[in-house]
């Protein structure tokens, strides 16, 4: 039996259903205690629907059938379901994993599209009503919202940084108009508007207020564990993928390299590890805020001397990856993860011993690429192969260039390009002086975005406000009067 836990304390976490609708109950966060080992080869002639619900029941999350077949209906609004596209002419086989074909076109979509409907089918079988919170770097707000919008019992509050986002992403959160929905643009980074949500989480005031109107407090973040589970099966489906393609065998060992911010998709491919899929290292991509790189080559968590600065994959633009502390959890246990957090609350930073850093590092490899290397590889892997990747994609790819494995390589693609399009224009060696008008210079190149980004820039704008942190509850509670 599959026992949930909380990362610090250890203790048991009541059921799945409850980690899912109220993930900040607790200390830490809601990890595995153990995972069972899974020939995943038994999982090759399933559909996609069918190994997300193997996987569910393999886990013992306790969820209907029905509850769960309704969630996963949502992935036929998508284009395609994490697709690979095999890229010729490079040292090893390398494959791209496509994880963008969903209605706002970054990963954020496979896990939060079915996940709305999860919490709000459970939050009607309980009678219960809840406020999701979410703070966003760009992608998870618009996916959030795309996925909750007019579902019953929900309302989404979404905090973005102000001028952290690209103009796409900004329009799908500002465009998005459903009665439950509400889109504040906060005066800050991701990191600002990230604390400002843990601060909420845990204001007393707030709790009342919102206990008066009998509204529970969730969120849709990577900390909540029902979309960690959602990101183990697709890293799954790429490897069974090639397997089916003949590309490989399966038991075959292959690399996974993720572009990683909040660590929750690379997270998804360890667990994937530890249940027994075929995987040799997971290699885990940063930009310029390489605290992750740093952590993962030599031990060290450190935040003393950094700033978050502005890259041109804003996703990835974090310094507290808070999905680290489930992988400490997993190989060091919970007092040592409770020691680990502590240190970082209280003196910005903390060490593993060598012999902690060796097992981290018999699972994953670390790499970082900046802004110029990202250009660079969009340009180049567009020219040579005629293939047009996103910002974040990039990073991953020009670490694939720097590994010297001869094994297969499956690169995680987390957005199309098109939410990006300033940045690739620039990449291609096009003027442009902003995405609009960086769309409008591709388009005469031959490249066009999805229509949803095209029918965006007419779409009305519902969300305009723009609030200092300070003022944050104040807007909030005015806007919860209406329920
Ligand atoms: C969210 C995001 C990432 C980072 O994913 P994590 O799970 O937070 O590590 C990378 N690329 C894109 C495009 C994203 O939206």
């Amino acid at each position: 039996m599959v026992l949930f836990v909380d990362s610090r304390s250890g203790v048991a976490i009541e059921s799945f259903e409850r980690a899912l609708l109220n993930p900040s109950s607790m200390q830490g966060l809601c990890v595995p205690q153990n995972l069972p080992q899974v020939d995943f080869s038994t999982y090759l002639p399933l559909s996609y629907a069918q190994a997300t619900h193997t996987l569910f029941e393999t886990l013992e999350l306790g969820l209907q059938n029905t509850l769960l077949a309704r969630a996963l209906a949502r992935y036929s609004k998508f284009n395609a379901i994490a697709p690979l596209h095999a890229l010729q002419g490079f040292k090893t086989p390398l494959y791209v994993q496509e994880l963008f074909h969903g209605p706002t076109l970054a990963f954020k979509d496979m896990a939060l599209q079915p996940f709305g409907v999860l919490l709000s089918g459970l939050a009607q079988q309980h009678q219960e009503k809840y406020l999701i919170m979410v703070a966003t770097s760009g992608d998870t707000g618009p996916a959030t919202l795309a996925s909750f919008a007019n579902l019953p019992n929900t309302c989404v509050c979404c905090l973005y940084p102000a001028k952290g986002t690209s103009l796409i992403q900004a329009l799908q959160m500002q465009s998005m108009d459903a009665p439950n929905l509400k889109v504040l643009g906060l005066k800050g980074n991701f990191d600002d508007a990230q604390s400002a949500l843990k601060a909420l989480l845990h204001d007393e005031d707030f709790q009342t207020h919102l206990a008066q109107k009998d509204l529970r407090l969730s969120v849709a973040n990577s900390i909540n564990f029902g979309r960690i589970v959602f990101q183990m099966v697709y890293h799954i489906w790429g490897y069974l993928d090639l397997v089916r393609t003949g590309a490989i065998q399966y038991g075959d060992l292959v690399k996974i390299l993720v572009p990683s911010g909040n660590f929750g998709n690379a997270l998804g491919a360890f667990y994937a590890k530890q249940m027994g899929l075929p995987v040799e290292k997971i290699g885990v991509v940063s930009n310029v805020n390489d605290v992750l790189t740093e952590f993962f080559n030599t031990g060290v968590y450190d935040l003393k001397a950094r700033h978050l600065q502005k890259s041109l994959s804003p996703a990835m633009d974090i310094l507290v990856s808070s999905n680290v502390e489930r992988l400490l959890f997993a190989l060091f246990g919970h007092t040592r993860t409770k020691a680990c957090m502590q240190e970082l609350q209280d003196h910005k930073h903390y060490t593993l011993t060598s012999s902690e850093l060796q097992s981290v590092r018999a699972h994953f490899e670390a790499f970082s690429c900046d802004d110029a290397h990202c250009l660079e590889t969009i340009a180049r892997v567009y020219h040579d192969r005629h293939y047009l990747i996103d910002p974040h994609t990039a990073t991953a790819l020009y670490a694939y260039e720097c590994l010297e494995s001869r094994l297969p390589c499956v690169v995680v693609s987390t957005a199309s390009w098109s939410k990006f399009a300033h940045t690739t224009a620039l990449a291609l060696g096009k003027q442009a002086k902003n995405d609009q008008e960086a769309l409008q210079v591709l388009a005469k190149e031959g490249i066009t975005p999805p229509t949803s980004v095209q029918e965006l820039l007419s779409k009305p704008l519902v969300h305009k406000d723009r609030v200092g942190v300070s003022d944050l509850q104040h807007y909030i509670k005015a806007w919860l009067e209406n329920f």
